[in-house]
């Protein structure tokens, strides 16, 4: 089978985040066993009832220590009711149409069509095809591996499209929900209650000093080349002629690398402290819901100079969130690297270039000859 027709299959079944991915997990399954592969499910039950299953197929019988994973999240972002080719891999001017054809299932289908001309029993270093859930709602399922521990990677080629450009570094990603509280009254009367509103807008202003004031932490390589913050969403207040009661925001900011991923949650805490002293009622909550951390893989390992090599791509870093730091929490010198253009990614009409789906293959298969032959 061709790597665009095991693409094709992949991108018929429809694996949104929101649905289980049992099939397509089972449809990977099959294909890596048939190519001699142990496969092992790692089976949850997510948030909302569904089930979700992270798996493992690999070429050594104890599977404690992998020396190369090629990983790939088995979901999708959502696609428009009105494309109606989302499920059907449609070729035009050399590009491959289809929802997940460049994020990420290109990748995926490059891992299996590697695998197909390796004897697993022929291999020195054992090889491993990660295949996770729930990457495009958080990276969901490559934590709970990362937290479960059942295997430690020396190297992992996370599949993301970067245009084959090896990405050693990225920033991590960090949100919170802050709340803040007033005294609700009759806006004709305003010193009978406290404005929510004014007390959040006075937070929010030394939070943009604190965006300036990050910047002077750099990191270079990083577009833009330090920490960045954003209120993305602002709600409060429940009527024109009311003293708002209420004022909520989120805090999105993400860390360059080797900045804790909560030194912006402490320095809005300190912002806060500072504003209780002059106002002493000032009471403000904060939901910190999610802190990704970044990653950073040294350009002297062994993976990035391979890649750089093989792709003749320099190493960039990426800004988006990945599996990377997951995979370093396993223990691997891990990379980002895939066919296609993260720009087109999670749009109607995303597409793969045909050749750099097989330029990724042809890459992927020098890189198992590489670390595991
Ligand atoms: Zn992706």
């Amino acid at each position: 089978m061709t790597v665009e027709e095991t693409l094709a299959e992949l991108v018929a079944i429809d694996s949104v985040s929101s649905r289980s991915n049992a099939e397509i997990i089972s449809y990977l399954e099959s294909r890596c066993e048939a190519a001699g592969f142990n496969v092992k499910r790692f089976p949850h039950v997510d948030d909302g009832g569904v089930a979700k299953i992270n798996l493992v197929a690999h070429t050594s019988t104890a599977e404690a220590a992998i020396e190369l994973a090629l990983v790939g999240h088995t979901d999708t972002v959502p696609y428009e009711p009105t494309w109606n080719e989302a499920l059907k891999l449609t070729a035009k001017d050399g590009k491959l149409f289809g929802r997940g054809a460049c994020d990420t299932k290109a990748f995926v289908a490059a891992t299996l069509a590697a695998i197909e001309n390796v004897d697993p029993t022929q291999l020195k270093k054992p090889l491993a095809l990660i295949f996770t859930a729930d990457e495009e709602i958080g990276c969901l399922g490559a934590k709970r591996l990362a937290a479960a521990k059942p295997f430690a990677a020396r190297y992992a080629i996370v599949g993301e499209p970067t245009g084959l450009q090896p990405m050693r570094a990225g920033k991590g990603y960090c949100l919170a929900g802050i709340s803040v509280r007033g005294r609700e009254a009759h806006s004709a009367y305003p010193g009978l209650g406290a404005s929510a509103i004014f007390r959040a807008a006075r937070l929010i202003e030394r939070i943009e000093r604190i965006a300036e004031e990050l910047k002077s932490d750099r990191r270079e390589g990083f577009d833009p080349p330090y920490t960045t913050v954003n209120v993305g969403i602002i709600n409060g207040g429940s009527a024109k002629n009311v003293v708002a009661g209420e004022c909520h925001f989120t805090l999105e900011w993400r860390p360059i690398p080797g900045q804790q991923s909560d030194h912006v949650l402490n320095l809005v805490k300190q912002a806060v402290a500072d504003l209780q002293q002059y106002d002493s009622d000032f009471v403000c909550e904060i939901d910190a819901a999610r802190a990704d951390e970044s990653f950073e893989t040294r350009a002297d390992s062994a993976l990035v100079q391979f890649l750089e090599q093989a792709s003749g791509n320099a190493p960039g870093t990426v800004a988006f969130g990945t599996e990377a730091p997951s995979m370093i929490a396993l223990g691997a010198d891990a990379v980002v690297f895939g066919p296609g253009d993260i720009r087109v990614a999670h749009r109607t009409g995303e597409f793969v270039p045909a050749d750099q789906l097989h330029e990724c293959l042809n890459i992927l298969r020098q890189a198992i000859a590489r670390f595991c032959m």
